[in-house]
């Protein structure tokens, strides 16, 4: 066990999209390889926009990728008795106070400063002010107007902001909330995070936490805030660009593994290599190789990976996936062929599992019509004789191993002179009702003898 604390705290505001499963995935990597500890908060502190729902689909998420976490989940609206007396330490040391502007006059100033060509900052009115009048009032941080503020990023290097940049912000609300950039800070103080990393829109908000940290008498953690994720058009990753919801991957077929690796790679690169496991990533990962760059997302290569992945998987688990997928259509898979042999047959020819459910279904499903260009090509009666031939040699085969099969056909080429493309277009289409399927020896064999001569009869019957 090292003492590296990391976290990754999502607000329940929405799905798990790629950049926050990107963060996510970076601190559970950097946590398991350097064997430290990995925590996991709901920042839920904006009750009107956080939803149960949203904690199920983060959490759901996160299970889907394997990225288990050490602590948690700790729900920030658990800890509000912590923020407000710790509000209540900064009133009594004066480094924080009251302000009673209201809405409207913040607009002015606000206004009027910009006219002038300044930044629309608060412009410290109730700084210094020491009575309490019963009016409405919210809670601001008194940031030092002098010095600066710097950091060491892990990634961007060192960044500094001059004090009088800086606003008083708002730590607590006219309601009595607390804020954002108040609460991370106790959060990450109190739970030991040493070190914070999250995506760089954040920059702006590390800041002026830092400050905080030192006013509330903490350690400043490090901080690494990797660049975000666009799209090919450089613009900043959205819906124009797919579907950016993690789990809607897995409803389009994508395979966690292949998003993990996909995940790690906008942002991440270890020579030239492009497939890791997760184990691969656990002992190769480091901030170092994190690009200071944005990421650009690119669908295709994540369709690469599934179809490697896809290529590469344990059948068994496979199979388990797409009779997930055959049972969510309503298909029936108890007594149809073994789905790890059914998986085998269509490994190398799909990219998803929802194109390999969609090619297994006809195991599981007698066609229930034909093409219908293909039987008017294909189940003609002039292919009666194929027909009945097949159904003599096949039903004449006591086990239906591959060789077993293609002996079969080869004997019954042999001894009637057709060849397999006079034969393989009408089993293929009296098996599977189509044109496109795996090899026809596979198709037979994993059917078997009783499924595959009950079609063939049924084509028989309806030949046109
Ligand atoms: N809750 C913040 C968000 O979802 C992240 C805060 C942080 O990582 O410090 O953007």
């Amino acid at each position: 066990m090292s003492d590296l604390r990391v976290r990754f705290a999502p607000s329940p505001t929405g799905f798990l999209h790629i950049g926050g499963a990107r963060t996510a995935l970076f601190n559970y990597l950097l946590a398991k390889k350097e064997q430290g500890t990995f925590v996991l908060r709901i920042e839920d502190t904006d009750v009107e926009r956080s939803t149960q729902e949203s904690v199920d689909a983060i959490l759901q998420a996160m299970d889907w990728l394997g990225l288990s976490y050490d602590e948690g989940p700790i729900y920030q609206s658990d800890r509000y008795e912590l923020y407000k007396s710790k509000v209540s330490a900064l009133l009594d040391q004066g480094l924080a106070y009251r302000c009673y502007c209201t809405t409207e006059e913040l607009n002015a100033k606000r206004e009027a400063a910009m006219k002038i060509g300044g930044k629309p900052r608060y412009d410290g009115t109730c700084r210094e002010r020491t009575d309490q009048p019963d009016l409405p009032y919210v809670v601001r941080f008194k940031t030092p107007r002098d010095g600066n503020t710097a950091f060491v990023d892990r990634i961007k290097g060192t960044i500094t902001v001059e004090n009088d940049e800086l606003d008083d912000l708002i730590i607590q609300r006219t309601d009595g909330n607390p804020t954002y950039n108040f609460v991370v800070v106790i959060d990450d103080a109190e739970m030991g995070i040493n070190l914070v990393i999250r995506g760089d829109d954040h920059v702006n908000n590390t800041v002026r936490q830092i400050p905080m940290y030192k006013a509330l008498g903490y350690e400043v953690p490090e901080f690494a805030h990797v660049p975000m994720i666009l799209g090919a058009d450089k613009k900043r990753l959205s819906k124009r660009h797919g579907a950016t919801s993690v789990m809607v991957y897995r409803e389009m077929g994508f395979l966690p593994e292949a998003m993990v690796n996909y995940l790690v790679r906008l942002g991440w690169s270890c020579g030239d290599e492009e497939i890791f496991s997760m184990d691969d990533l656990i002992a190769k990962f480091s901030l170092d190789n994190v690009g200071r760059s944005a990421g650009v997302f690119n669908p295709d290569k994540l369709l690469w990976l599934n179809e490697h992945y896809i290529k590469t998987g344990d059948p068994e688990r496979l199979g388990g996936l797409v009779a997930e997928q055959l049972e969510g259509q309503g298909v029936d898979v108890s007594d149809g062929p073994e789905m790890a042999a059914v998986v085998q047959t269509l490994q190398d020819r799909v990219k998803t599992l929802v194109e390999m459910a969609e090619g297994a279904r006809f195991y599981f499903e007698a066609p229930v019509s034909y093409d219908e260009a293909a039987a008017a090509k294909f189940l003609t009666e002039e292919k009666r004789v194929v027909l009945e031939l097949l159904i003599k040699y096949l039903g004449a085969t006591v086990s239906f191993t591959l060789e077993d099969v293609e002996g079969a056909f080869k004997a019954m080429m042999e001894e009637s002179g057709l060849k397999l493309g006079k034969i393989g277009p009408t089993v293929r289409v009296a098996l599977t009702g189509g044109t496109v399927s795996p090899s026809i020896y596979e198709v037979v064999s994993v059917l078997g003898k009783a499924t595959v001569l009950a079609r063939l009869q049924k084509a028989l019957a309806s030949l046109v």
